[in-house]
């Protein structure tokens, strides 16, 4: 039986020490499923862009950018996931990554600002069903529009996860974990790419941020301890130096390499 805690904070069931958590489009995946799908089916990369931008410099709320890009897209949701599952790729490291963090006991939670089916899809996909089973996703969901089905051309919108102006607060997932009294609370980490990270940035103990993204300049303008990555492999090197205490989450944190 489990206890409260573990119903309210799934991650702890098996009493890590530490818990990875991770953003999924951009981070596990090399491209982002929904830039792709607004740039091939939508309204483009350019009026995405501008979006991102008016997010990243305080001017619009990412919830309202996001369900504008996500509008654009008219393609019934079945046509979507095919095509996601041709154009999408898996991060080089990621697999290892997976299978390091099962066998020592670092849950991996994803937090995605994406729709919960498209991320159950492609990870099913790229590393096998029963795997992607075992991962806690915490997202953003699909519904059908007033009268029509998901899979009919303009029939699906977005649902947020919450109320909050990033339409899934990352942060709310985090805190209380990172809120533990002491010996209970494990060692954070958190991986990702872009705006939708924002919220989340300032949560963890060690924070990996990719590489050129937008994440990094949000980091260095908030002061916020982070570190770069490439690929999981990177990720995986530290967090395993971490783990086996040849360094710290402080000394990690080392900024833009
Ligand atoms: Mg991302």
């Amino acid at each position: 039986m489990g206890s409260a805690l573990d119903i309210a904070l799934p991650a702890l069931k098996t009493k890590p020490k530490f818990i990875f958590f991770t953003d999924f489009d951009g981070t596990i995946t090399q491209q982002d499923s929904n830039d792709w799908m607004t740039d091939n089916l939508g309204f483009g990369a350019e009026l995405r862009k501008k979006g991102n931008e008016d997010v990243l410099f305080g001017r619009r709320d990412f919830r309202d950018s996001f369900a504008d890009m996500l509008d654009s897209i008219k393609t019934p949701f079945n046509e979507c996931i095919e095509l996601l599952l041709k154009n999408i790729t898996l991060d080089p490291g990621f697999k290892q990554f997976f299978e390091w963090a099962k066998e020592n006991n670092v849950p991996i939670v994803i937090l995605s600002g994406g729709m919960e089916p498209v991320i159950r899809a492609l990870l099913a996909h790229m590393l096998g069903k029963e795997e992607a089973e075992t991962l806690q996703i915490v997202s953003n969901d699909v519904a059908p529009r007033p009268g029509k089905s998901v899979n009919e051309a303009g029939g699906w919108h977005i649902v947020y996860h919450d109320d909050s102006g990033f339409g899934h607060d990352k942060s709310l997932e985090i805190r209380p974990y990172a809120r533990l009294p002491g010996e209970e609370r494990p060692v954070l980490f958190y991986a990702g790419d872009g705006v939708s990270d924002l919220s989340a940035a300032k949560e963890t103990d060690l924070l990996f941020a990719k590489s050129g993204r937008d994440l990094v300049s949000y980091c260095e303008r908030e002061n916020v301890p982070f570190t770069t990555f490439q690929d999981f492999t990177e990720i995986l090197a530290t967090v395993k130096d971490i783990v086996a205490g040849k360094t710290t989450v402080k000394e990690a944190a080392t900024g833009r390499k």
